[in-house]
């Protein structure tokens, strides 16, 4: 019994490391989601700068064709005046040449704030970019730091589920079934628990003495009648193994 003890304790301590990796394997992928989010955010500023930029290009130009058809209306007029007899009628017209002449001006003063804008937005732009490029070249890194570490935990846990194989053969498949029956049962953790004082430390409840007793003897195996966890008494494996002296 005590052999098989130390036996299932080896397969449970590999178990426990596999049940770890597991988890390390679930909680990998979303450190990774988190560094996406970050890059994700990081393009979408450079996008919003790069419309920034692109609006005032456009408005710029909308400047552009309404200054150039005010001209055209100018010139028409011109044009008209040449053909006009009557004074009244030409002060008409060159008032109106003015008024549009009062509109170039201000149009070509916001053309020139425009200009300023995409001066402020260009620059602004750029050192966006670079600083952002920069970050999610370190975001990148990050996430193929990830990706490695994962990929050794997997072959970590891989070469733990042969080591497992093995291991599971020095237990006798009485026993083995009893302990995948309780294993699954409980899903996490250990299930084979030494005895304190009476007490299973799997759940701190306390061990009937009979039942103490027949631990401690290693007579039979027990489970905990409070959680179900498979009982061994620590002592047993302290105890000396006889020294065996090879003779010649
Ligand atoms: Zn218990």
């Amino acid at each position: 019994m005590k052999t098989q003890i130390k036996s299932l304790l080896e397969l449970q301590d590999i178990d426990l490391q596999i049940e770890a990796l597991l988890l390390k394997e679930k909680e990998i992928p979303k450190q990774k989601e988190k560094l996406q989010i970050q890059e994700k955010k990081l393009k979408q500023e450079i996008e919003d700068s790069e419309k920034t930029h692109k609006k005032l290009v456009l408005d710029q130009r909308e400047c552009e064709r309404q200054i150039a058809q005010l001209q055209e209306q100018i010139k028409k007029y011109n044009n008209q005046l040449q053909g006009v007899k009557k004074n009244e009628e030409y002060q008409a017209l060159l008032k109106e040449i003015d008024e549009i002449k009062k509109q170039i001006g201000l149009k070509e003063e916001e053309q020139i704030k425009i200009m300023l804008q995409m001066d402020d937005a260009n620059l602004f732009f750029l050192e966006a970019k670079k600083r952002i490029e920069t970050e999610i070249q370190q975001l990148k890194k990050q996430e193929e730091q990830i990706d490695k570490e994962l990929q050794e935990v997997i072959q970590e846990r891989k070469g733990l589920e042969q080591r497992r194989l093995e291991a599971q053969k020095s237990v006798s498949p009485e026993l083995l079934s009893h302990y995948l029956r309780v294993k699954q049962r409980r899903k996490t953790g250990p299930v084979v628990v030494p005895l304190k004082d009476e007490i299973c430390s799997g759940c701190f409840m306390q061990i009937l003495p009979q039942v103490v007793n027949e631990i401690m003897a290693s007579e039979k195996i027990h489970t905990c009648r409070h959680c179900g966890r498979i009982l061994y008494y620590p002592g047993l494996l302290e105890e000396q193994e006889p020294v065996i002296i090879p003779t010649d």
